[in-house]
């Protein structure tokens, strides 16, 4: 309905499509302000249930349930971009919907964001978009070893096929369910960045310093700030990641997911028009968490400072940590200085999914890195051991 700049104060009811940990830990900030939460998720034990007044067990392209959610909110977000695009334009037609529909549209499918991206101009490995398993073999005829991505639903790695053979082109079109999806030149990546940046509707802008982070098999292990790279780098991330918010025009937060190759290139991966796993350290590090941010964001209020207060870091707590013949100890975890522990109260932990995460300040990157990797030495040695998590030595990254 209206995108007005007018502020949507404390008191008022704030409603979330999806109701997974990102929700949940906004919805913690948002009470925290004073604000109401209504939730939209297709599990009915979902991870913000225990923090929302109402809660509607609803799939995400249910449009009466969203009509009902926008119905008793005064903004409405979302927390998971596959959000059918009816139930986009059903909540925008009753309520504020912050992001808005657009960005969210370009957003949630891989190919349709790689080709924005490019047709503005912003720097991205080689990528193609297949059609047919034999699209597939070109690609990596013409590029090398690729990733071959399904375009929507894919996260934490997965919907991902890499391939390093032509001959692979028709397992890795069957594997992502014989339709169209996009090949990428597999990257030589020097290491990873993160830049999350908050826009309001009135066009403030607040950019965060970049997050360093680590993934093992296409899953965030550990993400850590200050980034310990070059000032250059810094300016030059935050530029590019400032510029695709505002082109995008994202309401709420956009997290730009970076590649620094291995010649000093800096590509854009992907974007996320939401709070970010890279930035679960935003809670101990910096003078406004993300998810603070993404409530003053999207209720018109001022942005927070986005300034490192402590050099922080995170690990993702996986489902394997549960499963291991040892229970985790959390006792001994959190005996480690600057150390804390956050559980999403999902039940049922599996291999690969993710259940909470570890956080911790030090006095430079390098010692809040090496502290909470040794708070998950503690409370699982079995998880961090099959995991082949290293610690690297952050101030040899300087380029
Ligand atoms: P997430 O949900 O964690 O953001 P995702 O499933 O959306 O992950 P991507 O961000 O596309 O997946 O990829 C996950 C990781 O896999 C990247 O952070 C990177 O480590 C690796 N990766 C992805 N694409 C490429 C590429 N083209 N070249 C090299 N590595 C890649
Ligand atoms: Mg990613």
């Amino acid at each position: 309905m209206t995108d007005s700049a007018q502020p949507i104060l404390p008191g008022a009811t704030i409603g979330f499509l999806g109701g997974g940990q990102l929700g949940r830990m906004t919805a913690f900030a948002a009470r925290s302000m004073g604000y109401d939460i209504q939730v939209l998720d297709p599990e009915a034990a979902c991870a913000t249930r225990p923090v929302a007044s109402r809660t509607i067990t609803a799939k995400f392209d249910d449009v009466d349930a969203a009509v009902a959610l926008a119905s008793e909110c005064d903004v409405v977000t979302l927390e998971i971009e596959q959000i059918h695009p009816d139930v986009l334009d059903a909540v925008a037609a009753r309520t504020a919907l912050r992001p808005g529909r657009a960005p969210v549209y370009i957003i949630q499918d891989r190919i349709r964001q790689k080709q924005w991206l490019k047709a503005q101009g912003f720097p991205l490995g080689n990528f193609v978009a297949a059609q047919q398993a034999s699209d597939i073999a070109d690609a990596v005829r013409e590029f090398g070893p690729c990733i071959a991505k399904s375009t929507h639903g894919g996260y934490d790695g997965r919907g991902q096929v890499r391939l390093s053979t032509t001959e692979q082109g028709i397992d890795a079109w069957t594997a992502l369910g014989a339709r169209e999806c996009l090949v990428e030149q597999k990257v030589d990546i020097h290491y990873e960045l993160s830049v999350l940046v908050a826009r309001t509707a009135a066009g403030a802008v607040a950019v965060y310093p970049p997050s360093r982070n680590h993934h093992t098999s296409g899953v965030l292990t550990w993400a850590v700030v200050p980034a310990v790279i070059s000032d250059d780098m810094v300016a030059r991330a935050q530029t590019l990641a400032r510029n695709v918010a505002e082109r995008i025009g994202i309401v709420g937060l956009l997290a730009v997911e970076c590649f620094v190759t291995t010649s000093g290139e800096l590509l854009v991966n992907e974007l996320a028009p939401r709070p970010h796993n890279t930035y679960h350290h935003s809670e101990r590090g910096f003078a406004t968490s993300q998810f603070e941010q993404l409530v003053r964001a999207i209720c018109g209020l001022p942005l927070g400072a986005t300034d490192v207060h402590a050099p922080s870091a995170i690990a993702n707590l996986l489902g394997d940590v549960w499963l291991q013949d040892t229970p985790p100890d959390f006792t001994h975890a959190l005996n480690v200085t600057g150390s804390r522990v956050h559980l999403y109260g999902k039940h049922g932990a599996k291999a690969g999914r993710k259940m909470g995460h570890l956080s911790a300040v030090g006095h430079d990157a390098q010692d809040a890195l090496g502290r909470v990797l040794e708070s998950y030495r503690r409370l699982s040695p079995g998880t961090i051991a099959s995991f082949d998590v290293h610690e690297p030595v952050l101030a040899h990254i300087t380029s």
